[in-house]
């Protein structure tokens, strides 16, 4: 097996207004992917404006973080998946985790874990998926840091998480001031032994598994979400497990009914930041998108012609009956 060092693929799993948002933003400005002095939303803007001229708006639906390390390493490309942070009927859930191969659950250290985030972080746990847990708005005046991560412990033992889940390295964080920290500050304080993000940066890279795959294996390729586009139709988003998908090649696209019908692949994207930009290449464990193939559904495979072995597809509880 060989790894894709330069890759990491994970979901934030938060209750509604707890900071995901800021914390991606914070992210993004902080990643050094950007030139100093630019904010990034003016970057973010502009490309929009330039991509609507042509034409070609397309905001992702992933966000990926291009993160040059401090000490020099080479960067990595943090592709970050929004999944509802609610129980959801229409599998948007299974789908966003069937990207990923971490979760940061992202908790308000006030609020605490609420039920609705139960539902998310269940499905997490039962497809064995590391776990990080992020204490965010330390500084809030009723913050009680200690309490709500017990209330985590409680609840990852309600749900029923392995030995190796529950040894959840802990993150605390001000979003909204851009800081993290290992060490937890005082409840209603900002952590004050850093001044960045950076402790959380690397607990990423340290705990979210990069995707490994094998050298010489055959194209296969995930479709683990649709997209629609004015201009472009319908468009698959896709997880590479094996092998290269590349522009102008013929694939192999195995449908749900087991059928094959060879296909060209016209249009490859993948994220920079928010929006999605033309691509010669994805390889293993690159989260990319595909247009053109106007039928393609969730689940469905797309693979070497010469060797088409279709991927599992993704199962989904329909309806969610389990609210809690
Ligand atoms: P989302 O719904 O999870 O995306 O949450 P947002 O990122 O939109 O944040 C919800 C609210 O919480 C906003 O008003 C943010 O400014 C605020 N917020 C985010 N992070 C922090 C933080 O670290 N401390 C405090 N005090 N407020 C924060």
């Amino acid at each position: 097996m060989s790894t894709r060092h330069d890759i990491r693929n994970v979901a934030i799993v938060a209750h509604v207004d707890h900071g995901k948002t800021t914390l991606v933003d914070a992210m993004l400005k902080q990643a050094g992917a950007f030139a100093a002095h630019q904010h990034v939303d003016d970057r973010v803007m502009d490309s929009n404006d330039l991509e609507r001229e042509k034409g070609i708006t397309i905001l992702a639906k992933n966000t990926a973080v291009k993160y040059h390390p401090k000490d020099g390493g080479d960067p990595v490309t943090i592709n970050i998946i929004d999944t509802p942070g609610h129980a959801d009927f229409g599998g948007e859930v299974e789908r966003g985790l069937s990207m990923v191969d971490a979760v940061v659950l992202l908790v308000d250290a006030s609020e605490g874990p609420l039920p609705q985030t139960r539902f998310v972080l269940r499905k997490a746990l039962s497809a064995r998926l590391p776990v990080i847990l992020c204490i965010n708005k330390t500084d809030r005046p009723d913050a009680r840091i200690d309490e709500v991560v017990n209330e985590t412990y409680d609840l990852f033992l309600d749900l029923d998480a392995d030995e190796d889940q529950i040894e959840f390295p802990i993150v605390y964080a001000c979003a909204r001031d851009g800081v993290a920290s290992l060490t937890k500050p005082q409840n209603g304080t900002v952590p004050a032994d850093s001044d960045s993000l950076e402790p959380f940066f690397s607990t990423l890279l340290a705990h979210v598994p990069a995707p490994t795959f094998e050298e010489e294996a055959p194209l296969q390729a995930h479709v683990t979400n649709l997209d629609a586009d004015n201009f472009l139709g319908r468009i698959a988003l896709l997880r590479v497990e094996q092998g290269h998908l590349k522009k102008g090649q013929t694939v192999a696209w195995i449908k749900r009914d087991g059928t094959v019908q060879n296909v060209r692949i016209t249009e490859l994207m993948m994220t920079e930041a928010l929006t999605r930009k033309a691509a010669e290449s994805a390889g293993p464990g690159d989260i990319c998108a595909v247009a053109g193939i106007p039928d393609i559904m969730i689940g469905e495979t797309l693979a070497d012609p010469e060797n088409p072995i279709a991927l599992p597809l993704i199962t989904v509880d329909e309806p969610a009956i389990s609210m809690t």
